[in-house]
């Protein structure tokens, strides 16, 4: 009889948010004795930005993936709406999540709009969080989670969670190795259900060293005509790899960091273990001479030489990277690389279209050269389809992505999994 009942119990999940969507991930489990929310974040394409839905269960646990906004970006609000559990996650997810939860709070004081939580429920939030490492298993309750190296960035997490079935949130997630990061530990077996994003699920990559080949020759040709050649690259893991590829190209220029990519270097830098190198980061950073950027009077004058400047806000939403533009737009001997994918509706998308760089204060003509790179650390489609044959659950959910309705029919009839698109809200039992 005993038995039977361990039998019939099973896992609810539900998705709060990131379904059919890119941002507001939240994936809630219950088992029959814990509420574990893993990820809790912002869809920051939209202004004031979008929250995933509240759960309806007190909270045994949130668990954290990775530190980027779509994935810890509404942490706080748990807490203001009167949850108070621990926060699991890699070591370095605290400090990167401290800065996301504060910019984000600034930005919305600066665009004047309402976010939702206070710094004093980011402070709830942050007191809250615990570590856990790779491959180190702990248990909330009655279940057991596990972390495995997800590959994406700097303490990026897939999490095993075992209570009678196994099921495995990939969070974002990359195969391959680049070069700041070693890609993902799929060593995982007999998993029930697998929870996975779709990001890139109808595309592959362009070539790396080939994106990388044109990335060093836009920055070459502006520093040959002593111009400066500015780089809008995401704060976290993607400012650090370009730094990277910087220096195996040799490139013999001043370097600067500015913004958040600064701050967030300073944290990667402190975690060498997370490198796909041990240490790889300071080394770079030595060897290049790396300088960062933290006021006015600086970025004035840096401007007046050949250099380059890393800034955070990859899709031009803010920082300093915007008031550079402001200053050089007019520059023909000037560039700007893109580094990454930019979001419908935001500056770069706009710039990209138009040749216009527009917000609140100005509309101009860039005269740079502007230009946009793949540096992507999102699995590609191939790696995608690698990783459900490799892991062959019996149920896959395709979350985190534009298409994931197309992508699950395409498992189901295809390749024979048992795969669906799951609905907002709603609860799936395995
Ligand atoms: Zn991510
Ligand atoms: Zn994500």
């Amino acid at each position: 009889m005993y038995n039977f009942i361990l039998l019939a119990i099973k896992l609810k999940v539900s998705f709060l948010g990131g379904a059919k969507e890119v941002g507001r991930s939240a994936v809630l489990v219950d088992t029959n004795s814990e509420s574990i929310m893993m990820d809790y974040g912002l869809k920051i394409e939209t202004e004031p930005p979008r929250f995933p839905r509240l759960p309806d269960t007190k909270l045994s646990a949130v668990i954290l993936t990775h530190a980027h906004l779509d994935h810890v970006g509404a942490v706080p609000l748990l807490f203001r709406k009167g949850q108070n559990c621990p926060i699991y996650s890699m070591e370095i997810t605290s400090p990167l999540s401290r800065i996301l939860f504060f910019d984000s709070i600034k930005i919305a004081k600066h665009e004047n709009y309402s976010l939702g939580y206070s710094e004093k429920d980011a402070k709830a939030a942050l007191k809250n969080f615990k570590s856990f490492n790779y491959r180190k298993p702990f248990n909330i309750g009655n279940s057991k989670i596990t972390a495995y190296d997800a590959g994406h960035i700097a303490g990026s997490s897939m999490i095993l969670l075992e209570n009678q079935k196994k099921l495995l949130y990939t969070g974002d997630f990359k195969l391959e190795d680049t070069r700041l990061m070693k890609g993902a530990d799929t060593d995982i077996e007999d998993v029930d259900a697998l929870v996975i994003e779709s990001t890139y699920s109808d595309r592959d990559h362009p070539n790396r060293s080939e994106e990388e080949r044109k990335f060093i020759e836009h920055i070459r040709s502006t520093l040959n005509n002593e111009g400066v050649a500015l780089v809008a690259s995401f704060a976290i893991s993607r400012s650090q790899e370009t730094l990277l590829v910087l220096d195996e190209f040799e490139v013999n220029y001043p370097v600067y960091l500015d913004g958040m990519s600064a701050n967030a270097t300073e944290i990667l830098d402190a975690y060498p273990e997370l490198q796909r190198e041990y240490n790889i980061l300071k080394k770079v950073l030595q060897r290049m001479n790396v300088q960062f950027v933290d006021n006015v009077n600086m970025r004035k004058k840096i401007i007046k030489k050949p250099c380059v400047i890393i800034c955070g806000s990859g899709m031009l939403s803010g920082g300093p990277v915007v008031g550079y533009i402001k200053k050089m737009f007019g520059r023909e001997d000037c560039s700007l690389s893109l580094t990454g994918f930019q979001s419908p509706g935001t500056g770069g998308a706009r710039l990209l279209e138009t040749g216009k760089f527009t917000d609140e204060e100005v509309d101009l003509t860039v005269k740079m050269s502007v230009k946009r790179f793949n540096f992507s650390s999102h699995a590609s489609r191939t790696e995608l389809l690698k990783l459900c044959k490799k892991i062959s659950p019996e149920k896959i959910f395709c979350i985190h992505g534009d298409k994931t309705e197309e992508f699950a029919n395409e498992l189901k009839e295809v390749h024979g999994f048992d795969a669906i698109s799951p609905d907002i809200q709603k609860k799936y039992e395995i």
